[in-house]
């Protein structure tokens, strides 16, 4: 990052001198650490004099520790290139350029170290409140299991910059795999443009209008396999994303659905605890997690590549 700071006090408006001493111990220290290479290679070109100095492209670390010392000790402002100038007091506020004004910030002597500079000059990013997200009773919270994520970019359905993206698989013979967003899934409108759905399968038997709504309208997730949804109660179970012997150790029912799962493919039972104690929520094999939206139970199948 190249950018410049400039130090300098303000009196009525106008440039003043700094303490020449100040600015000497700085100086002395600053050619130090050049001539040293000091720890963290800290340089700065500087320029100027008592009525201002410019540091060119400091350094994080001791360099911004020095440019803090100097405006504690001379009480002068930092000014960072296209940032607000940091003042050690309010006081000073309107002995600042108008310019300068309306959007210092005051950081108090004890507090104005190299950090709180280094802090203040940081390129912030643009906070962006996302719109909430419509709510997927079969999938609860798409963010967090990783199928939504967010996205600046305009929806391939809907054309609109909803702020989000689903991620996970599309089933369609003819439909884009990628940029469709949530509430063109909660509406039904992907489902019924693509002819689309978003899981493969509804284990058990519920009812149709479950099936439909899990399959067209609720975000999938992504699994080793063609993920299927579990059911529990006659009623679709609630998503809660990929899990690993971690995650499921809080839920002793998955794991003992689990394990009734593996009793069926007839393993033996060290080897089906030695499969539960592999699982693992990023590498196969994988587990992914449910809770009956009636009973609280929570489910859980697995697989693997
Ligand atoms: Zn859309
Ligand atoms: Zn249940």
């Amino acid at each position: 990052m190249s950018y410049s700071l400039y130090l300098c006090r303000f009196v009525d408006g106008e440039p003043a001198p700094m303490d020449e001493t100040a600015i000497r111990d700085v100086l002395a220290a600053l050619e130090a650490l050049a001539a040293l290479a000091a720890e963290d290679g800290g340089t700065a070109d500087v320029h100027g004099d008592a009525h201002g100095l410019t540091f060119h492209r400091p350094s994080p670390g001791r360099v911004l520790d020095l440019v803090a010392e100097l405006a504690r000790r001379t009480g002068a402002v930092v000014v960072p290139d296209g940032r607000p100038a940091i003042l050690t007091t309010e006081a000073d506020r309107r002995h600042l350029p108008e310019n300068l004004r309306a959007e210092a910030i005051v950081v108090p002597p004890p507090a104005l170290t190299g950090q709180a500079v280094s802090l203040a000059i940081a390129p912030q990013p643009e906070p962006r409140q996302r719109p909430i997200l419509p709510r997927f009773p079969y999938h609860p919270n798409p963010v967090a299991t990783g199928s939504v994520a967010a996205s600046d970019e305009p929806c391939v359905c809907c054309r609109q910059e909803r702020g989000w993206v689903y991620t996970g698989p599309v089933y369609a013979a003819d439909a884009p795999d990628a940029g469709i967003c949530p509430y063109c899934i909660a509406s039904g409108t992907a489902a019924e443009r693509y002819d689309a759905s978003f899981a493969d399968t509804v284990e058990g038997d519920v009812p149709r209008d479950v099936v439909m709504a899990v399959l067209t309208r609720t975000p999938g997730f992504t699994a080793w396999q063609s993920p299927y949804w579990l059911t529990h109660c006659g009623d679709g179970a609630a998503f809660l994303g990929p899990a690993g012997s971690k995650e499921l150790a809080a839920y002793p029912d998955a794991v003992d659905h689990l394990r009734r799962q593996c009793a069926a493919w007839k393993w033996p039972p060290d080897q089906v605890e030695d499969f539960l104690d592999s699982l693992d929520k990023d590498g196969g094999p994988t587990a992914y997690l449910f809770r009956c939206r009636v009973c609280e139970t929570r489910l859980a199948y697995a697989d693997f590549t």
